[in-house]
């Protein structure tokens, strides 16, 4: 059977990227016949600092966000990270799975510590063993992510494989079968897997980046996302009648992948209405849709968060479903490892 599992970052700023490439799709794999497991990681946001006080505002935003777009915390598992302690606690036994030369390749690493690398976290270095632990905790089978999430999700795979090998005697001795933590699927792809800054066509749209004009938010008003657009960088070309034709734009080409998403269509099918059009009438066009898409969402995850009691009553609710699951994968991996557990 099919367990999903996926985690958004509580680090502010919630995004189109984040909705298109990540929250969307948790919806959408809810109507599928799975159990379905999503996660504020709140222990993945301190691996930069996070201000405390907003630290708590920002776990209820997401958690909001999640209701707001259709996740509907009875059927699918709702919950906080830090709730449950499984995920640090298998973390440590996969770091020492997980091989130096493997976290060294880590892109999202590099491009988080920047040029000060000496100054990072050892939590920033550690994320993705961290979401190896999430994933692996519930011994999921599916993860719906964005695409800069991909690397992340091969290590996943390389330290599941490494425990089953590592682990093949006691997996079999304890009565397991071959592939106790399972080779998990990254679902990864649509229109939107890689949503673009609207200010630089070459870089994700994201959460920390300090201009609020390379993001949509998924709190902003109308007016707010039609001056977005409106400045958003194109090129001085039409758009082309064929995908082929964004090649080489990467600007045009993040404007129709946006636009195909929120329609729920292909950038083919757009260009088919919108090849040889000039931007100064898509952009209106795109507005439109935003608009239509965000602004039910905006406003329900505001009238969430003036209700933090709801909130925190579904994040605990979750947390001890979450728990009863990954309890006993913990119990599990501490008699394969070899640990003596309480009598
Ligand atoms: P940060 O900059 O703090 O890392 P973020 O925008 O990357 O923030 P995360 O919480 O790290 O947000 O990611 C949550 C989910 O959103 C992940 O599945 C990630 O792949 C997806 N995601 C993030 N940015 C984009 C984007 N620009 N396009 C598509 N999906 C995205
Ligand atoms: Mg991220």
């Amino acid at each position: 059977t099919e367990l999903v599992f996926s985690g958004v970052q509580p680090t502010g700023n919630l995004h189109l990227g984040n909705y298109l490439g990540a929250i969307k799709r948790f919806v959408e794999m809810q109507a599928r016949d799975a159990q379905c497991l999503y996660c504020v990681v709140d222990l993945h946001a301190i691996t930069m600092w996070q201000d405390p006080e907003a630290l708590k505002g920002q776990i209820r935003e997401v958690t909001a966000a999640f209701l707001a777009a259709g996740i509907d915390p009875k059927r699918s598992i709702v919950f906080n990270q830090s709730q449950v302690p499984q995920h640090a606690e298998l973390a440590w036994i996969f770091n020492c799975v997980a091989r130096l030369g493997w976290l060294n390749r880590m892109t999202q690493f590099k491009d988080k510590a920047g040029k000060d690398r000496e100054n990072a976290s050892i939590g920033l270095y550690d994320y993705p063993v961290l979401m190896a632990a999430d994933i692996l905790a519930y011994r999921a089978t599916h993860v719906p992510v964005g695409e800069d999430q991909k690397q992340h999700l091969e290590l996943t795979r390389d330290i599941a494989q490494k425990f089953n090998n590592d682990f093949a005697g006691s997996i079999l001795a304890h009565g397991h079968g071959e592939q106790f933590l399972p080779i998990t699927e990254p679902l990864i792809g649509g229109p939107a897997a890689r949503v673009m800054s609207l200010r630089d066509g070459t870089k994700k749209m994201s959460k920390s980046d300090p201009s609020e004009y390379s993001r949509i938010a998924l709190t902003d008003d109308a007016d707010a996302i039609a001056q977005k657009v409106r400045k958003a960088k194109t090129d001085p070309e039409p758009l082309p009648s064929e995908v082929a034709g964004l090649a080489g734009r990467p600007e045009a080409d993040n404007l129709v992948g946006i636009f195909a998403a929120l329609r729920g269509i292909t950038r083919d099918e757009v260009l088919a209405d919108f090849g040889g059009a000039q931007f100064s009438s898509f952009k209106p066009a795109l507005v439109d849709l935003a608009v239509e898409t965000l602004a039910p969402i905006g406003s329900e995850m505001k009238r969430l968060v003036a209700d933090p009691a709801y909130i925190d009553s579904v994040l605990g609710d979750g947390a001890s479903r979450a728990e009863a699951i990954a309890a006993p994968t913990l119990d599990a991996v501490k008699d394969i490892v070899g640990f003596v557990r309480r009598g």
